[in-house]
């Protein structure tokens, strides 16, 4: 199987391509003694022989959590840029890695449709990203809070006491779906409010057409969390969601990971305001960057100083082969889309299986129907399918589990005695592109073994 042996050639051409400019520098004499081949080989050796304790997130039987393996060509882009471990900081410290974050983030605001100016920069993720949005929405509302829903990614919360910033958590109910009214109620304290598109945990797009509405009459900004779901905007007609996609261009900053679905190893998120004055809070001078240039340098736009010039490296060279487009990184999107949609028909289809909800986009939470309608019961059964699937190597799957308050639950599923506080169902994130060919595999072993 092709998995990354097969690139090896093409990462040993360019490492020695890059070994001659290296060497046009003339020698320095000091070369470091190169280390014994025998020692390297037993200690790579034995750190792959850990490595496999890890489960099979290249597999697409493991449809557990949000992992996967970068794209290949992600992978020999990092390696061979970190070789020369530029620092994407300044333009100092990469010249020609900072070049490729500034075209790397055109395209990204083209995606989302912000036009004219507009600032961003990469990030080393998500959550770095969205403290960095939440930094500037304090400092536009210095005395309003930040508000987000329930199902908003928990590190928000978290952020705003980082910021010393009132936090507000708006209420949604069993669909996810946020309480509008509340919003109103509380319209006139709040200075800007997170819509996710995408929730870590079911993958639900809040409705950003309503929320936009609310901001039009109230005056509060939009910052949009698109960690997660953000590249779906590039399949947005396929979408249940797709009139709120056509929103994103309006929010005032969004965050958009490429370590998500993006191809990329870990280490890559995105942050952009849709207007460049906010570079303004950022401002600083410090001694220690030094300047060839006058254009307004990475560092200048972010909280974080050093950050892998590899990982723009990396990112750059995936929408190389894979553009920003429906035809390009779209149509690895669309297969993850179609897997989830499959797997939530099959669950659908079998009467002893029932679907929490249809998937707004790659992720779904659904549970099998225990004998007697008590929530304990669902808990046992599907922790015990849970546990069951990864026993087998060849024939088994990896899941992951979801807790849903029982009172939520209860709304959806009223026949169920709620005789606990939570419900505990089974969730798969479907986000390879192998997934679509694997769905009915994946629900026939889940179905086998969960019989047995
Ligand atoms: C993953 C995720 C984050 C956090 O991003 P990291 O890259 O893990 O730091 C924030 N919000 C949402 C919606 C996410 O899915």
């Amino acid at each position: 199987m092709n998995h990354f042996g097969p690139y090896l050639p093409a990462l040993k051409n360019a490492i020695q391509k890059l070994d001659l400019w290296r060497s046009s520098y003339g020698d320095s004499k000091t070369i470091p003694e190169l280390p014994d081949p025998a020692e390297l080989n037993r200690i790579l050796d034995s750190l792959a022989q850990k490595l496999e304790g890890n489960y099979p997130f290249h597999h697409p039987q493991y449809a557990g959590q949000m992992l996967k393996p970068p794209h290949p060509v992600a992978w020999l882009a990092y390696s061979l840029a970190m070789t020369i471990n530029p620092n994407n900081h300044a333009l100092d410290g990469g010249p020609p890695t900072s070049e490729m974050e500034k075209e790397c983030i055109a395209l990204l605001a083209a995606m989302v449709g912000y036009q004219g100016d507009y600032l961003g920069h990469l990030t080393s993720g998500g959550t770095i990203a969205n403290l960095e949005a939440l930094f500037v929405a304090r400092e536009i509302h210095p005395d309003k809070a930040i508000a987000a829903t329930s199902n908003a990614h928990y590190t928000h919360s978290r952020m705003c006491r980082v910021l010393n910033c009132e936090f507000i958590e708006i209420p949604a109910d069993e669909n996810g779906k946020p309480d509008l009214n509340f919003i109103e109620k509380h319209a006139s304290v709040i200075g800007t409010v997170v819509v996710t598109l995408g929730t870590t945990g079911l993958g639900i797009v809040e409705p950003l057409s309503d929320i936009k509405s609310l901001a039009d009459k109230h005056g509060f900004r939009i910052h949009a969390d698109a960690a997660y779901g953000g590249f779906f905007s590039l399949i947005r007609e396929h979408l249940p969601s797709k009139v709120h996609w056509n929103y994103l261009s309006e929010c005032d900053s969004i965050v958009i990971d490429p370590h998500k679905h993006g191809l990329q190893p870990y280490g890559c998120g995105s942050v952009l305001y849709r207007n460049p004055i906010t570079g303004k809070y950022f401002k600083h001078d410090s001694p220690y960057t030094y300047f060839t240039s006058s254009d307004l340098h990475l560092g200048e736009i972010s909280l974080e100083c050093s950050r892998a010039g590899a990982a723009a490296a990396a990112f750059w060279a995936t929408i190389q082969l894979l553009p920003l487009t429906e035809e390009g990184l779209g149509k690895i999107l669309l297969q993850s889309r179609i897997a989830a949609v499959q797997l939530s028909n099959r669950i659908q289809e079998n009467d002893q299986w029932e679907l929490y909800q249809r998937p707004d986009l790659d992720i779904i939470g659904y549970f099998k129907v225990p004998p007697n309608a008590k929530l304990s019961e669902i808990n046992r059964i599907n922790q015990a399918i849970f546990d069951a699937g990864m026993k087998d190597k060849e024939k088994g799957f990896h899941l992951s589990l979801f807790k849903i308050p029982a009172h939520l639950f209860t709304k959806c599923f009223p026949v169920y005695e709620a005789d606990t506080s939570t419900v505990v169902i089974l969730r798969s994130v479907c986000m390879k592109e192998e997934h679509a060919g694997f769905a009915d595999e994946l629900a026939d072993r889940l179905f086998t073994i969960s019989a047995e």
